[in-house]
């Protein structure tokens, strides 16, 4: 894709399911990768897995923490010299039913994937705008900021909060070169998703409620978060791109 190569890219939640696959695709693409998740043993064990596939390292970090954030961002900048893009990904789920919700779980899920995004948007957008030579922010929205589904009251509440988050910051950041879009995708096969459902489960939903019967792949988010940080998607600012194999379009 046109205007990534060489390009320096943080991507949250980098070290497994989505993220990985985004730092495989970006690391084709000829970017300087880093990457952070909660887990230092998984981020060191993933940095090394594709570092024969070009220039990539990372740090752990919580994203819900602001010391934490600053410290990824300081990191970041140092491996990178600049960061010029940022997949705004790391994100948790779980089901519960509303009923059930203790504040506490609510506001886990609320602080990585909102307070989380909106921290590590706010520090890196800082940098751009310091840099004064724009930049791209895709954050990670799900088709659940866009419509409810059963047992995931709070997970759902931050993929809205993350799509509107993402509009906002796309009218505020816009005059300063820097783009800011959000992926929703629907069901897609990770580590994530195989934790919560079972693989019969996953078969019969697919067959049912998506139109190409079958759920998506890590690589293709990974696609359309490449296509959003290109230069290919430079008129493209303040969306939320679909991935759903069709699951919305009925
Ligand atoms: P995974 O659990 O496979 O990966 C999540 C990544 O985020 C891991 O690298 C994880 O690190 C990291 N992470 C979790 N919590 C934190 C934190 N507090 N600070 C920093 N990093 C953290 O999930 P997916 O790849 O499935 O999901 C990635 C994103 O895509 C999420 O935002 C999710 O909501 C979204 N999404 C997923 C869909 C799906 O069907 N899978 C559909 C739509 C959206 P660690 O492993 O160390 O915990």
């Amino acid at each position: 894709m046109r205007g990534l190569k060489g390009r320096g890219v943080l991507i949250s939640g980098g070290s497994r399911g989505i993220g990985k696959a985004t730092a495989v695709r970006f690391l084709e693409e000829g970017c300087r990768v880093f990457i952070c998740g909660i887990d230092q043993t998984e981020v060191d064990q993933t940095v090394a897995e594709l570092s024969s596939a070009g220039d990539i390292s990372g740090v752990a970090c919580d994203v819900s923490l602001e010391e934490s954030v600053a410290h990824l961002v300081a990191a970041a900048e140092q491996s990178l010299g600049q960061i010029e893009i940022l997949i705004n990904n790391a994100g948790i789920a779980w089901q519960e039913d509303f009923l059930d919700i203790t504040a506490e779980h609510w506001d886990r899920i609320l602080a990585v994937n909102l307070r989380g995004m909106f921290l590590v948007g706010q520090a890196v957008a800082r940098r751009m705008v310091a840099h004064g030579k724009g930049g791209a922010i895709v954050n990670m929205s799900s088709t659940n900021g866009l419509v409810g589904e059963a047992q995931y009251t709070h997970y759902n509440a931050s993929k809205g909060g993350a799509l509107l988050l993402t509009k906002t910051m796309a009218t505020e950041l816009g005059m300063h070169g820097i783009r800011v879009n959000a992926l929703c995708p629907g069901y897609i096969l990770t580590p994530l998703a195989q934790e919560i459902y079972d693989p019969s489960e996953v078969a019969a939903f697919a067959n049912q409620s998506i139109p190409l019967k079958r759920v998506g792949t890590p690589e293709e988010v990974a696609a359309a978060y490449a296509f959003l940080a290109s230069d290919d998607a430079s008129f493209i600012h303040g969306t939320g791109l679909v991935i759903d194999g069709g699951q919305l379009a009925f």
